[in-house]
């Protein structure tokens, strides 16, 4: 049996209707610029970036606003001209709402790129270091949503020395079709991408990987790799979470990416095909990640299609340019409907990892009445990872976190498949979100014992250093005392003896 076919049997994964066209059809829009953009702070894992500029300073597109923060993190750039407005809290494009810090620009209309940027002819003579710092320097995250600062993802598989680049072009969320219109209208600087991230990181192959449902991408991407055999596309079946790092680097490799492992530990490295237009744009051109191709999709918006919307733009604003609503959607997302995130409305901002803005009706929404398990095993069936989805769930129920911990809740990549084949309408991954909101929890708790077990060893240690050190001065002092009496008494006895001889 062939790679292909054991793969292709598909004992995983779930294969929803996919609701791509005709959003995905429709030519990508331009998003004019607002009068502000709420720039986040936070738009990449790791630490938020640290704000460089001042209230009242001007900023050409593409100037630094903010510089990244640790090993982890990404520095942010102004996605137009303008004037910084305010630098403070805004609500996070999060299911909490919670307060983030950001950069309001305000824009002056003229969309004037900052004429600092550094462009490059001919990257291939560059470095590869000189590249991961390039693409540092430009802010660019992995665009396929987990927003992993690329510069460090490359760097790190050159020193691994990592032998193919799988590229993403999967897009197996349902609703989404930013990667296919990406794909379909900018192939070859996706290609030119690829092809410098193959000499950043020393890999010896790319295999991008794309669902069938997309047949005008896999030919546009096809025709712009078909000067460079080091670069093969391969159509993928639609199927449910393809996408997914472990998924896509079984399918188009055979490996296994063993739990708790990086995609390293196989000898392969994965980027998105956004990722791939962003370093391209960074290395070739200078420019910061600034825009993204958005999807609006769902029922309750008027006019779906993609759009080239600048990062900080207002949810709310995106929706308007898709005409608007229609009617008050039943549930507001970011990203898709399996993985993407809840939004308590739509006063948030585009952030360098939304792929998708979607505002679903009711029978969209998923919310049906939870009921009993039936005990089906349905969500065993379709879990991509091997796991026994109830079992975890009834472990996150009742608080046994080692026990959920125990049977795989560290290796659940949310997904959802679990709970989208459910027939009693189980909300299976909001225990396992739950489950793991505790255990960050915990583990932030420890850390910050252990920090402050540190701190008390290191202020005892100070003190008892302190008290000794004042120990040996006093004993100092008081040995210098008596030798300095000693010396004076033996000084006085011979001046008397000298008397009594004189
Ligand atoms: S248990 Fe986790 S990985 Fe498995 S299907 Fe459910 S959400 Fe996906
Ligand atoms: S799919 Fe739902 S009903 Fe079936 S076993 Fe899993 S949790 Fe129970």
């Amino acid at each position: 049996m062939g790679l292909m076919e054991k793969f292709f049997g598909f004992s995983w994964g779930v294969h929803p209707e996919d609701h791509k066209r005709p959003a995905a059809d429709a030519a990508t829009r331009v998003m004019p610029t607002p009068e502000r953009l709420y720039v986040s702070l936070a738009q990449h894992l790791g630490a938020p970036a640290l704000p460089t500029v001042l209230v009242g300073q001007r900023v050409g597109k593409g100037a630094l606003l903010a510089q990244p923060q640790g090993a982890v993190s990404a520095a942010i750039h102004a996605p137009t001209s303008g004037v910084v407005a305010a630098i403070g809290e805004i609500p996070a494009p999060h299911p909490s709402g919670l307060p983030v810090l950001a950069v309001t620009l305000e824009a002056d209309g003229e969309d004037a790129w900052a004429d600092d940027l550094e462009a490059c002819d001919d990257p291939f003579a560059l470095d590869p270091a000189e590249i991961s710092r390039r693409v540092a320097a430009a802010g660019v995250v992995g665009m396929g949503g987990a927003t992993f600062p690329a510069a460090l993802k490359l760097s790190s598989s050159k020193k691994a020395g990592v032998a193919t680049l799988i590229v993403n072009g999967g897009e197996c969320e349902p609703y989404l079709s930013c990667d296919d219109r990406l794909m379909r209208d900018e192939a070859a600087t996706i290609v030119d991408g690829i092809r410098i991230m193959l000499h950043a990181t020393g890999a010896k192959e790319a295999l991008v990987g794309i669902e069938d449902n997309k047949p005008e991408a896999v030919a546009a991407m096809e025709k712009a790799a078909e000067n460079h055999g080091e670069i093969a596309i391969r159509p993928l079946p639609a199927r449910y979470p393809m996408g997914s790092e472990k998924q896509l680097t079984l399918v188009l490799t055979g490996r296994e990416i063993p739990a708790g492992r990086l995609p390293a530990d196989v000898g392969v490295v994965v980027h998105n095909v956004g990722t791939a237009k962003a370093v391209s744009d960074a290395v070739r051109l200078g420019r910061p990640l600034v825009a993204r191709i958005v999807t609006v999709n769902g029922g309750a918006v008027r006019a779906p299609g993609n759009f080239l919307v600048p990062v900080g733009a207002l949810v709310e604003d995106v929706l308007r340019c898709a005409g608007g609503l229609s009617r008050e959607p039943a549930r507001l997302v970011m990203g898709g409907p399996m993985m993407g995130m809840s939004l308590p409305h739509a006063r948030v901002p585009v952030v360098k990892g939304t792929s998708g803005i979607l505002a679903l009706v009711a029978a969209e929404a998923n919310g049906a009445v939870e009921n009993p398990c039936i005990r089906c095993a349905s969500c065993v069936r379709a879990c991509p990872i091997g796991l026994l989805p109830l079992e975890m769930a009834r472990r996150a129920e009742a608080g046994d976190l080692k026990g959920a911990v125990g049977i795989g809740l560290k290796d659940c990549i949310a997904c959802g498949c679990c709970a989208y084949v459910c027939p009693a309408r189980i909300p299976l991954v909001q225990y396992f979100a739950h489950a793991k909101g505790s255990l960050a929890a915990e583990e932030r708790a420890r850390l910050r014992t252990e920090a402050t077990r540190k701190l008390a060893q290191a202020r005892t240690a100070r003190l008892e250093a302190e008290a000794r050190e004042k120990a040996e001065a006093a004993a100092r002092r008081k040995a210098e005392r008596a030798a300095a009496a000693a010396a004076k008494a033996a000084t006085e006895k011979i001046e008397r003896v000298e008397e009594v001889g004189a």
